[in-house]
């Protein structure tokens, strides 16, 4: 027998072949489907306003006197109007009558308004030459007791009434059948309810609810929250068991990793130590490691993983680290280098830019197992790469890789699953990252290399240049070097582009000391340029993003960025870690032009006031919403329809505990009592496959 959910919408009271046709339309077929329309808001119809009280703008019900009604003609239709006067004379000032109107009017009106007769209505309140009126109000039956009714999202060719008479009769028929992601023993351990039960004190309001409804908690509210994050949490546990399968080669920790650390021009901090620590057990185990290494722009994790490397070589392994960008990649292998060499460590560069001989014999090298380091970007992913033995892939600055590369991941080389490492700049909420990076274990450096100082940073409107030129000769004046970043190659009527700002700074600067970077150049031209910059030849280095990530040029101490509300915060805060890396004083000019959006304006004064990227991180997430963290266009698509990462995260936490112990007891959700946990994953995965292909 087919579960009451499942019956057609059709069976419900009021639901012809034509609303029902114009319910299936936006996807509501069932009984059941029924069950999750979520009303918008409520009406509150218990107590009617006297019509001298009415506000402009309120939802009110009102009663009166039906004093005149005329019918008039409206395009191909007829409209209805009645003006209605208080039963009681009215006190004070205030509006003296209402005036109903509808547009086209619907039969039956006129025996309902006849003059002398007391209605009530309900509405919203609007002004029209002074008086008071609700357009196409509902008319409430006399002298019946006021509810609280549920307002739903309209739907073309369903009436008002019609939803919600149908959606009570759902709720009396089937919200009990409505099945539970959380078995029934454990609800009951945990005191929470059933989610019928949540669903049917939705669509049934109490006063209690709408109370709550102001104050955005009602029990209920945080019931469907909460099933929606188990589910995720289910899903996410799912899916880590299933990327953690497989095995990996272990790799002793020492001599290699002492070595190493002794290995650096500088001691590590004690928090890199930790990160070490939490790596070389990890690598030390016999089941592939998943990593995720966080932690602000410049608190030093390359450090971090050149010991990771340093200690899978010791043990025969390869490892190989990419690089969003071929800058950073070039940049990368030409700092890691010098310890490289120390240690040891036979370093390999792999990216797009290489010639055909030197991309083959390093193609050689790989699989013989003749290098044991490789730096390189995406291009290591392709599928005719082959490694001898690689033990360890670390991918720098996550963000900045696709998902769908994310997943292509940690498959090469023997029958062993390389150890994965993925660092990241963008700081974020532990919360949220376990969310985004699912499968990873995280570990945060939450410390900067000792004497490091804050970058000043300041927005300065861009009509201010001479403020701004000021600035920048004063830090190259201290020996310095200035970046100055753009939001596009070539200028547009809406864009500064580098090309506009380059010329402005070689009329400025003098032709010989202005370079200009950006991704149209090749990897040699850009590779000159950069030595040029860090070796002082040039002072001003003008470019797009590609400064964006992990450029590190010691002597750089000022960056100009021009509109500056272009960028995101993280993005923002990226780019200012490109200055005082040695120490010094340095300075962050965000240039914008007025008018600026107030969200913008909070960006860049969010930037003007804190130093750490997590608080940053944390602001960007009020400001935006988690959207964006996930990759996808707009915010407030992270799939949740009830629950807030941002807000609920003693819900998350909660939601965390259950799944765990759901997925204890029955790690692949196979017991019969999991089927609807087992079904909504599958559909949660199926839809986020959609999700990410489209991001
Ligand atoms: P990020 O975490 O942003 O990738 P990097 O690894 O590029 O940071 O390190 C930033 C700078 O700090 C580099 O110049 C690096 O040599 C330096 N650095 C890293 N660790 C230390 C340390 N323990 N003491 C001093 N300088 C350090
Ligand atoms: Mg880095």
């Amino acid at each position: 027998m087919p579960s009451l959910l499942e019956h057609a919408i059709e069976t419900l009271p009021g639901i012809g072949p034509r609303t029902g046709a114009a319910l299936r339309e936006r996807g509501y077929q069932t009984v059941g489907d029924l069950l999750w329309l979520m009303p918008k808001t409520y009406d509150d119809q218990r107590h009617p306003t006297p019509i001298h009280e009415l506000q402009v703008g309120q939802y009110a019900v009102a009663e009166g006197t039906v004093r005149v009604t005329r019918r008039f003609p409206r395009g191909r239709h007829m409209g209805f109007e009645a003006r209605l006067e208080p039963d009681k004379a009215p006190e004070g000032s205030g509006y003296r009558e209402l005036k109903v109107v509808w547009f086209r009017a619907v039969p039956g009106l006129s025996q309902r308004f006849e003059v002398g007769s007391s209605v009530r209505v309900a509405g919203r309140v609007n002004e029209y030459r002074g008086v008071a009126t609700i357009a196409h109000p509902e008319v409430l039956s006399e002298g019946a007791e006021g509810a609280i009714e549920p307002r739903y999202p309209e739907i073309p060719g369903v009436r008002r009434k019609t939803l919600r008479r149908a959606v009570r009769a759902a709720v009396d028929r089937a919200a009990h059948e409505v099945p539970d992601l959380i078995p029934k023993e454990l609800r009951a351990e945990v005191g929470v309810g059933a989610v019928g039960e949540a669903l049917a004190s939705i669509h049934v309001p109490t006063p209690a609810l709408l109370a709550g409804d102001s104050g955005g908690g009602h029990p209920a509210q945080h019931r469907l929250a909460l099933e929606e994050l188990v589910l995720w949490e289910l899903a996410l546990r799912l899916r880590r068991a299933r990327e953690r399968g497989g095995t990996a080669q272990p790799f002793a920790p020492e001599p290699a990793v002492s070595a190493a650390c002794a290995a650096f021009p500088f001691e590590l901090t004690a928090a890199q130590r930790t990160a070490v620590a939490a790596l070389s057990s990890s690598l030390n185990r016999d089941e592939p490691m998943r990593r995720l290494l966080q932690g602000d722009v410049g608190c030093g994790k390359t450090a971090v993983a050149l010991v990771a490397c340093a200690q899978v070589v010791a043990g025969g392994g390869q490892a190989a680290l990419l690089a969003p960008t071929e800058l950073l990649a070039d940049q990368h292998a030409a700092t890691l280098q010098p310890t490289a060499e120390k240690l040891a460590l036979r370093l390999g560069v792999f990216t797009g830019a290489l010639s055909s001989d030197r991309r083959r014999a390093m193609l050689d090298r790989m699989a013989t197992g003749a290098v044991d380091v490789v730096v390189g970007t995406h291009a290591l992913l392709s599928g005719e790469i082959r490694f001898a033995n690689l033990g360890l892939v670390v991918v720098d600055e996550q963000h900045r890789f696709g998902v769908a590369q994310r997943l292509r991941l940690g498959t090469r080389g023997s029958s062993d699953r390389p150890h994965l490492l993925v660092m990241t700049a963008t700081p974020i909420p532990r919360s949220l990252a376990l969310v985004l990076y699912a499968g990873l274990d995280l570990t945060t450096i939450d410390a900067k290399p000792p004497g490091r100082l804050p970058v000043t940073t300041q927005m300065l409107p861009r009509k201010n240049r001479q403020k701004v030129f000021r600035q920048l000769e004063r830090a190259l004046d201290a020996d310095g070097r200035a970046y100055v970043v753009c939001p596009a190659i070539s200028s547009s009527d809406e864009l500064i582009g580098v090309d506009h700002a380059y010329a402005e700074m070689k009329e400025h600067f003098g032709t010989d000391v202005v370079g200009q970077i950006h991704g149209r150049l090749s990897g040699d031209e850009r590779r000159a340029l950069m030595r040029d910059f860090a070796d002082g030849t040039l002072k001003v280095l003008v470019g797009t993003t590609v400064l964006e990530v992990g450029v590190d040029v010691p002597a750089a101490n000022i960056i100009l960025v021009e509109q500056a509300d272009r960028f995101g915060l993280a993005q923002l805060h990226q780019l200012r870690g490109r200055v005082g890396r040695a120490g010094q004083h340095s300075g962050c000019l965000l240039s914008y032009t007025e008018p600026l959006s107030p969200e913008a304006e909070a960006r860049l004064q969010a930037l003007c006031e804190s130093d750490d990227g997590f608080r940053l991180a944390e602001t960007d997430l009020e400001l935006r919403g988690p959207g964006h963290l996930f990759g996808y266009r707009q915010s407030g698509t992270s799939g949740l329809q009830f629950a807030n990462l941002t807000k609920d995260g003693e819900l998350l936490r909660r939601a965390g505990d259950l799944a765990e112990r759901i997925v204890r007891s029955d790690p692949s959700l196979t017991a019969p009592r999991h089927a609807i946990a087992r079904a909504a994953v599958r559909r949660w995965e199926r839809f986020e496959a959609v999700r990410e292909d489209a991001g």
